[in-house]
């Protein structure tokens, strides 16, 4: 068994339930599992190797509990960087239309990287883009996440239904069924089965475990959203959708069981703790209670807010009603970044501005601690996972460090994580420990060639860009309104 000793650790922030800090601090990992943990000298023995940490401020691994990878063939596009959601998804459809399993695998390879190098050892993956429900999408996707290294909880997504009138513009601009990205609900739960009889394992220290869910809740299918919560139920995956209620859909529930979206979603079984929703950036006071007495969870995924022009959703309000609240980078198309400590950065700020000046109580505007125990140990236990989120003897070994030499951080002497998270402008972590195993050392991978990821991402998208140019005769190169 490899045994490895973390040592000189200037501050290590625990993420337990008592977020405690210690300083001078060191870890001893044996195999996959931490050993030891203590403040003081490191212990003498023999170790397979030695890591100097000085200087560094360490946490547990980051959990990401929002992502689509696939849509890192789609990022920073001009012609998509004006328009709300729907307006956007109109621009950007026809470029997901022509994605393969091999692009698929591409952008994983990409997505996952990028959040290894920032700091993420854990990330949730809503996968929803699987034209005809193909087997060859999830194992690609599969394969590619595993071999980075990363812990990957899938969600193995759906796309039967488009939000407002999406569904008609795409079907005349690229053909029938929307160029055949809409799935048949059947084959959806079969694959949906399928994928979690092969991947989701529940055992401690797993390494990729499976949730269900649709792009977005289906309204207009009520038996199709029950059927996936009682899948859920069989096999014990975890339940995520986006829901952040439009207009349209507050009125097409209210001709449904249930009356709202929250009572179509107690109707159809998605109420229970398992479930966690991406956003959620338009609920009303009744909603986040409903939310909160079921024990649901909220991916905040700030970079999004501020890319798609988005409603700031007012956390410290979720927490009050109990409503557990993680942190997700979202997409590489609704965000065009994929780091995740950048994404944690925006998460102390972007909060003051909820509801306008002045409506957030300042001493409810989330601090750097706050931040870092929403990425930490609450979205371990929005994934439902007690393996991970926290630096304690018998916890699985995901770590990460930064350290604070650059210039960046010149001045800000005064708390290293407030440092890291309000400081500083560097990204990489300088260790990423996942299941024991470093994957990034010194801010590079350590078995795995960033150059090759990242050429084979840059080939899928220039192919797929051409050809989504063809079919629609976007110039996506050109910021709209301009030639
Ligand atoms: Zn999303």
């Amino acid at each position: 068994m490899t045994r490895i000793l973390l040592k000189n650790i200037g501050t290590l922030h625990t993420c337990d339930d008592r977020r405690q800090v210690l300083k001078h601090a060191y870890l001893v990992i044996d195999g996959n599992i931490i050993r030891e943990v203590d403040a003081g000298t490191a212990p003498d023995g023999v170790f397979d190797s030695e890591v100097d940490l000085a200087g560094c401020i360490v946490m547990p691994g980051l959990v990401n509990i929002h992502h689509h990878f696939y849509q890192s063939v789609s990022r920073a596009v001009p012609a998509a960087q004006r328009g709300h959601l729907v307006a956007w998804l109109k621009l950007v459809y026809p470029i997901w239309s022509r994605l393969t399993p091999a692009d698929l695998a591409a952008a994983t390879s990409a997505a996952c990287a990028e959040l290894l190098l920032t700091g993420c050892t854990t990330t949730a993956d809503h996968s929803y883009l699987l034209p005809g429900a193909r087997a060859e999408y999830v194992d690609e996707e599969v394969s590619a996440a595993l071999e980075t290294g990363i812990r990957l909880h899938l969600v193995r997504g759906s796309l039967t239904t488009f939000e407002d009138d999406i569904e008609q513009e795409l079907t005349t601009r690229l053909g029938a069924r929307a160029g055949g990205l809409l799935d048949d609900e059947q084959s959806v739960l079969a694959d949906m089965t399928r994928t979690a009889r092969r991947y989701h394992d529940t055992s401690f220290g797993s390494r990729t475990r499976v949730g269900f869910g649709p792009t977005t809740v289906t309204y207009r299918n009520m038996q199709f959203m029950r059927d996936i919560a009682t899948l859920a139920t069989e096999f014990g995956c975890g339940l995520h959708t986006h829901f952040h209620p439009r207009l349209d859909e507050r009125e097409a529930a209210a001709q449904l069981p249930g009356g709202t979206p929250t009572g179509f979603l107690k109707e159809t079984g998605w109420l229970r703790p398992s479930t966690w929703f991406a956003h959620s950036t338009r609920l009303n006071d009744h909603e986040m209670a409903v939310l909160g007495d079921a024990g649901c969870a909220i991916a905040h995924c700030p970079r999004m807010i501020l890319r798609l022009g988005a409603r700031v959703p007012p956390i410290h309000m979720y927490q009050r009603h109990g409503i557990r609240v993680g942190v997700g980078v979202d997409g590489a198309a609704s965000n065009d970044a994929g780091s995740m400590i950048g994404e944690l950065r925006l998460v102390p700020l972007l909060h003051r501005l909820a509801g306008g000046e002045g409506t957030v109580p300042h001493q409810e505007w989330i601090d750097p601690d706050d931040a870092l125990d929403m990425a930490t140990r609450v979205g371990a236990d929005i994934l439902g996972r007690t393996d991970i989120g926290s630096i304690a003897a018998g916890m699985s070994a995901d770590i990460t460090a930064f350290k604070l030499d650059a210039i960046g951080y010149a001045g800000a002497v005064a708390d290293p994580l407030a440092a890291l998270l309000l400081a500083g402008s560097e990204q990489r972590a300088f260790l990423t420990m996942v299941d024991g195993r470093i994957k990034v050392l010194n801010g590079s991978l350590c078995d795995q060639d960033e150059h090759r990821l990242r050429r084979g991402l840059d080939n899928a998208a220039n192919r797929i860009l051409a050809e989504a140019a063809q079919l629609t005769g976007v110039v996506y190169e050109n910021y709209p309104n301009r030639t």
